[in-house]
């Protein structure tokens, strides 16, 4: 049987404590790997810290080891698209740097594919070194982006997944720039299934990802993959407009049997307020989606290379 090929593709971003306690554990795991070549695509995100020549001392000892270096942060999500865009043929299997996903997992990722899927992806049961805070907010961004996109967005699911080489290839023909890759995966489609797994706290250094990034995450991902907040404006300009309808029939009801006496200052206020405040608002959503639109029309590219260094092992025609 010819061997498969199997790239892990990883992004990193000053995980230089990291890398060199994962480096082993993956080598071990794609070692015993059975039909199957292993590659290891490590992506350094313009790391400020000494990543860069970690990665580099691991891809002179390992031939199976390909190093891509951004010309500087781009945010993990283009990172992994950078690091999916140079893998030419094979499956790939995504992994963070920390340790986070543990790579002694890849076998049941790979038995999985092996029986047809393409969209393999881990849902964590257990998430280890996060306070109730990540959790909380975490669990109620699932619920609202489950409600409002029409695409699948499995919950409590992150990077963590392997990809079959036609899903892969399939993700590489989205190239929006403003990307929420949970959902783009659930958007590719094909044959999805998930793999419950125990998330574990960092090996080392710190989440780049606290509570402000989290935020714009979210919006990244409702604004990306709905248009549901466009509509609630409508209806909330239609229910305001009723109301105000109704206020109406009574002041003008009021001043017809009771005379008007120029009372009213007070409902003045709140009504200009109020309607002042729900036009800030759809004016703030409205200018959302165009900002995103205005990005889009840039047409930059989602990543510059700075440096690639493919594995130097021999292209053995595997595909
Ligand atoms: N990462 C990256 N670029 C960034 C931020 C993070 O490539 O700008 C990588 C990071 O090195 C790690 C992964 O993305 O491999 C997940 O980051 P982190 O652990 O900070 O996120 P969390 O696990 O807390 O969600
Ligand atoms: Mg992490």
């Amino acid at each position: 049987m010819p061997a498969e090929r199997l790239t892990v593709v990883i992004a990193a971003y000053n995980e230089a404590a990291s890398l060199p306690l994962l480096h082993p554990r993956l080598r071990a795991v794609l070692d015993a790997l059975d039909g199957i070549e292993g590659r290891i695509l490590y992506v350094d995100d313009g790391s400020s810290d000494a990543t860069w020549a970690v990665l580099q001392a691991l891809a002179a000892a390992d031939p199976a080891v390909g190093v891509l270096r951004l010309s500087r942060n781009f945010g993990k999500e283009a990172a992994l698209t950078a690091g999916l865009d140079f893998v030419e043929s094979g499956a790939v299997m995504i992994l963070d740097a920390d340790g986070q996903d543990p790579p002694e997992l890849i076998p049941e990722f790979v038995a999985l594919w092996r029986q047809g899927y393409d969209n393999v992806y881990g849902t964590r049961r257990v998430r280890d070194g996060e306070g109730w805070l990540k959790r909380s907010t975490a669990a109620m961004f699932y619920r609202v982006i489950g409600r409002l996109s029409k695409t699948p967005i499995p919950a409590d699911t992150g990077d963590f997944r392997l990809l079959s080489p036609r899903a892969l290839q399939a993700l590489g023909q989205l190239r929006e720039r403003h990307r929420f890759m949970k959902g783009l995966f659930g958007w590719v489609g094909f044959r999805r299934v998930a793999l419950p797994y125990h998330r574990h706290a960092r090996m080392a250094g710190h989440s780049q990802f606290g509570l402000w990034r989290l935020w714009n995450f979210a919006l990244e991902g409702i604004t990306g993959f709905s248009t549901a907040p466009l509509r609630v404006t409508t209806y909330l300009g239609l229910a305001t407009a009723g109301f105000a309808f109704l206020f109406a029939l009574w002041v003008v009801g009021k001043a017809a049997l009771y005379g008007d006496r120029v009372a009213g200052w007070p409902t003045m206020m709140v009504v200009i307020l109020f309607l002042g405040g729900v036009q800030l608002i759809a004016l703030g959503l409205i200018g959302e989606y165009l900002g995103r639109l205005y990005e889009e029309s840039k047409q930059r590219p989602l990543y510059l290379v700075d440096t690639w260094q493919a594995p130097f092992v021999a292209d053995s025609g595997v595909h």
